[in-house]
């Protein structure tokens, strides 16, 4: 029965077109560009800017790729005897400049990479991680780890198909859930068609290293006088979503299981999703770095995670009654989309996590489509 399970993951993954597939990522960087509205926060990063949270504790926000494809956010952690790494972005040459920095603030070894899910923006500068401080150990969920290996390696041979998707789109005039492109998105995938071949010749002389080391549950490691819980709270974003936790200084990283300003809801797991949240929402912190956007403290980030909870829940309460009524299965997907669109507000949803930046509106829209393709997949049992 696992086997099959497995089996069935991997041909999800291989379709450029299922949510899940990193592709679909294009649709939301694509999203972002198309106004010239400054928001508070934005799902378009056009600068790397890096925040310290607190003695040897930093994040580094990045800047989108040149194919539009954002990068997740790095936290470093600085113990009294070595280094812990949370994710190690997309581009190559962007970890090379992290790396560079880390050795100006310490001369302590990074000692442990954590990627907090499988995806490329947050785990293709693993080998140059690697080939930077020998010994080092990539921890990771065992479902992350597994995806990893079983995904990641073929990124770069396949990443040249990945303008040909990109330009099927374009010519299709629609995303993959079937979301219209706006005027601003046509030239976002035109611009993002031609920020491939830089990308990929990065790509060129890099070798994947996936993690060497697994926990299901819950991990501790300490740095020197800092302690760093990494938790597997449940699936969401992904089937190994780890958060990374450090109890004494109240700070929170959460991978893409929170990414502001609008959330990714590409494919995973959104009626788990909401229960994984309650159970962050639980954990005594104070500062939280999400897996993109802006550091958040306290009351803010209290409100985002419980608007993201809500979201979750009201979305796929929606979707499940639909697809219990209209039935479960890619055939009656159009029937259910068209159902949940009708009876839930999305004005009112969209308005709460875009306000009225047209970027972030067009970013919402997109996720809203992506979510409801993936909820009924997971209510139809995939
Ligand atoms: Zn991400």
């Amino acid at each position: 029965m696992k086997g099959i399970k497995e089996m069935k993951n991997f041909a999800i993954l291989e379709n450029p077109f299922h949510p899940l597939h990193p592709c679909s990522y294009v649709f939301l960087a694509v999203a972002l560009l198309v106004s010239n509205v400054v928001a508070i926060d934005s799902g378009k990063t056009l600068e790397r800017t890096v925040v310290k949270l607190a003695d040897g504790i930093y994040t580094i926000r990045h800047k989108d790729a040149p194919d539009t494809f954002p990068q997740g956010n790095t936290t470093v952690i600085i113990g009294d005897r070595e280094v812990l790494v949370v994710d190690s972005c997309y581009l190559p040459s962007s970890a090379r400049e992290d790396i560079a920095e880390i050795r100006r603030w310490t001369s302590k070894p990074v000692r442990y990479l954590v990627n907090t899910h499988w995806h490329f923006d947050h785990t293709m500068g693993n080998g140059t991680y690697w080939d930077a401080f020998p010994g080092l150990t990539i921890v990771a969920h065992t479902e992350t780890a597994r995806q990893s290996s079983g995904y990641n390696p073929g990124w770069f041979e396949r990443f040249p198909k990945r303008g040909d998707r990109l330009k099927q789109i374009l010519e299709a005039g629609k995303d993959g859930n079937g979301k219209v492109l706006t005027e601003g998105e046509r030239k976002e995938y035109q611009d993002a068609i031609a920020g491939i071949a830089p990308v990929q010749e990065e790509f060129k002389s890099v070798v994947d290293r996936a993690p060497n080391l697994t926990f299901d549950s819950e991990m501790r490691i300490d740095l020197g006088n800092r302690e760093v819980r990494i938790m597997h709270l449940g699936r969401g974003n992904t089937a190994g979503d780890a958060i990374i936790f450090l109890p004494k200084e109240k700070i929170l990283m959460t991978g893409d299981l929170v990414v502001h300003p609008v959330p990714y809801m590409f494919g995973g797991y959104p009626k788990d999703f909401g229960a994984t949240l309650r159970k962050l929402d639980q954990l005594n912190f104070e500062t939280m770095i999400p897996g993109h956007g802006e550091v958040m403290r306290n009351e803010k980030a209290r409100s985002y995670v419980r608007l993201l909870i809500d979201f979750c829940e009201a979305v796929t309460e929606h979707v499940s009654n639909e697809t219990h009524r209209l039935g479960a299965g890619a055939a009656n997907l159009p029937a259910v989309r068209e159902a949940v669109m009708k009876n839930i507000d999305v004005a009112s949803w969209r308005r709460k996590f875009a306000g009225e930046s047209k970027d972030e509106q067009d970013a919402f829209d997109t996720t809203f489509a992506a979510m409801i393709t993936a909820a009924h997949g997971e209510i139809s049992g995939r």
